[in-house]
């Protein structure tokens, strides 16, 4: 279940990359920036600033799951995702979240920037939500990428069965791998899970030999403390050298108007992001522990 391909990328791995957005998490992060990809199953989005209340929408509908009141509303428990709404809107007020694809369909897709991966360095990232739910399938798109030549990189919350990771080891050039918080009562008070798998698989990674990138959100007031900031850097640096790199990336609000549109509550609108210069600060407390540690553009 993909949400989302989108190419070009500069922010998910080495060069000009494809990324791959699966959809279903394990997780429930209360400073997500896409709730889109929490559910596995498919869902629709309402975007009501894009709707001309021309209710085509209405009429497409054959389970009525959409009825008029402030704008228009979709009766969650009635609709079936079917997406024959968002196929009548002229508007693009309705948003399909979801759809299924094979690995081979996938790969045909993303084969086609192929000279971008070869001029860059660049390749496909696996991200979502969490890949390694499709453990299965994304090990199989990763061998045909491997085949063709293309690189691979897996944006993971860690928070996986170890056959998983232990499968993905083996087709994937690079980890993306967050670390939220070291503190396990705090890190499932914010996410919903504790961090004890997650850590359990970034230390059988980093002992196979795996090249990690580790990366933060910065949640001020959750993760961006002196405690979490000292625990995260000895965890890394007790990995052995290969694993001492992180990145920083700050909080932001960009997601509310998927909130909005999936009638989710942000948990985390109400939070401030932190300045440049408290950015800046936690990066410098990282290398002073000795971490190699950069902000994410
Ligand atoms: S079809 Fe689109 S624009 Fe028309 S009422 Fe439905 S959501 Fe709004
Ligand atoms: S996705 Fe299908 S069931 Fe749901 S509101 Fe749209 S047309 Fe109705």
């Amino acid at each position: 279940m993909i949400t989302n391909i989108q190419g070009y990328s500069i922010h998910d791995g080495p060069g000009i990359r494809t990324v791959v957005f699966f959809k279903g998490c394990p997780l429930r992060c209360q400073w997500c920036a896409n709730p889109e990809n929490l559910s596995a199953d498919k869902q629709i989005g309402y975007l009501k600033n894009l709707c001309h209340g021309c209710g085509r929408c209405m009429k497409a509908c054959r389970y009525a799951a959409i009825m008029p009141g402030d704008g228009y509303r979709i009766a969650r428990d009635k609709c079936v995702s079917c997406g024959e709404c968002a196929e009548a809107c002229y508007y693009g007020a309705l948003v399909r979240y979801g759809e299924e694809k094979t690995a081979e369909e996938t790969f045909e897709q993303v084969l086609k920037d192929k000279m971008f991966y070869d001029s860059s360095g660049g390749g496909v990232t696996a991200s979502g939500g969490e890949p390694l739910l499709y453990a299965d399938f994304v090990c199989e798109l990763f061998r045909l990428c491997r085949n063709a030549a293309i690189d691979t990189c897996i944006e993971t919350c860690g928070w996986a069965p170890r056959e998983a990771v232990e499968k993905a080891l083996h087709v994937t050039d690079h980890f993306y791998y967050d670390l939220k918080l070291m503190d396990p009562v705090l890190h499932r008070k914010y996410t919903g899970c504790d961090n004890e798998r997650i850590l359990g698989n970034a230390r059988y990674l980093a002992e196979h030999g795996a090249d990690i990138l580790f990366r933060q959100p910065l949640i001020p007031g959750v993760n961006d403390t002196d405690d979490n900031i000292r625990r995260t850097a000895e965890f890394m640096l007790s990995l052995g050298p290969g694993a001492s790199r992180i990145q920083l990336m700050p909080f932001h609000r960009a997601g509310k108007t998927k909130y909005d549109a999936l009638e989710m509550t942000f948990i985390a609108e109400g939070l401030k992001p932190d300045t440049a210069e408290r950015i800046e600060a936690v990066r410098e407390r990282y290398i002073a522990y000795g971490v190699d540690c950069s902000i994410s553009k």
